[in-house]
């Protein structure tokens, strides 16, 4: 595990209050879907931040939203390139184990807002995985990064307007549509999301063990 300062090297918004930072990767090695702990150099406080690029990318990427009165999320976002952040990882485990990819599983990815970051990540490392990914956004502007996604495995659920791919929660997608019962689930996001989606795919028929969820806040 590395624990150091790692300089920053590119800045990139997304939305008025979405960011990617982009950072020397130091020979970092990590598995998708692992994140790391992040705070600005010299700095008392840190948080999660799930790692956004791919394994074969030369840098090290985060996919982060300034949350109102937040106390890191805004320190980070007016950092910028040559400045130092203070990197503690590759943390956690909700990545995707060696046999699910060997065996041509499906897989149905659920994020709400940047809980999208790992599998930003898994897309972009594990190139011909057969997933389908569901993005609960507000606005179809928050559909970050769309382009890096295949166009038919993404789902922008748009509760706010009409401009993504369905209009409703991902909640309302997944009451209206059927998913093989051997599908690998991996929810990330909020908790009221999570709970939610655990519940209905319960319901539908999927089976414990193939539900894995990573809870942001
Ligand atoms: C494993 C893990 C991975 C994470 N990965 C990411 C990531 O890739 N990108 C990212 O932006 N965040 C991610 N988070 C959330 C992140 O760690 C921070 O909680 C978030 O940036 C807020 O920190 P803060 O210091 O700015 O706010 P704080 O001062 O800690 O908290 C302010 C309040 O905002 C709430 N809050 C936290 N996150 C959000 C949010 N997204 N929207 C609305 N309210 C929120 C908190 O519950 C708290 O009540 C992750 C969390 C975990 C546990």
């Amino acid at each position: 595990m590395n624990n150091n300062n790692y300089k920053i090297t590119g800045r990139r918004e997304i939305t008025d209050s979405t960011f990617v930072l982009e950072m020397e990767r130091n020979g970092m090695t990590f598995e998708p879907g692992q994140h790391l702990l992040l705070g600005k150099a010299g700095d008392i406080h840190h948080r999660e931040y799930s790692i956004y690029s791919g394994t074969n990318d030369n840098t090290l990427d985060v996919l982060i939203k300034e949350v109102e009165d937040g106390e890191v999320s805004k320190t980070l976002k007016h950092l910028r390139p040559g400045d130092a952040v203070e990197v503690q990882g590759p943390l956690g485990f909700f990545t995707i184990e060696e046999e699910f990819l060997k065996d041509n599983s499906k897989f149905l990815f659920i994020a709400s807002g940047t809980g999208i970051s790992p599998f930003h990540s898994m897309a972009k490392s594990f190139t011909g995985l057969d997933y389908q990914l569901l993005h609960g956004i507000r606005f179809g502007e928050d559909a970050y990064d769309r382009k890096d996604y295949n166009k038919h495995r993404y789902v922008a659920c748009t509760s706010r307007d009409e401009s993504g791919d369905f209009h409703g929660r991902v909640t309302d997608y997944i009451r209206q549509h059927d998913f093989q019962k051997n599908t690998h689930c991996y929810l990330c996001g909020n908790f009221e999301m999570i709970r939610e989606v655990m519940d209905l795919l319960e319901k539908k028929g999927i089976a414990q063990d193939h539900l894995h969820a990573e809870v942001y806040f």
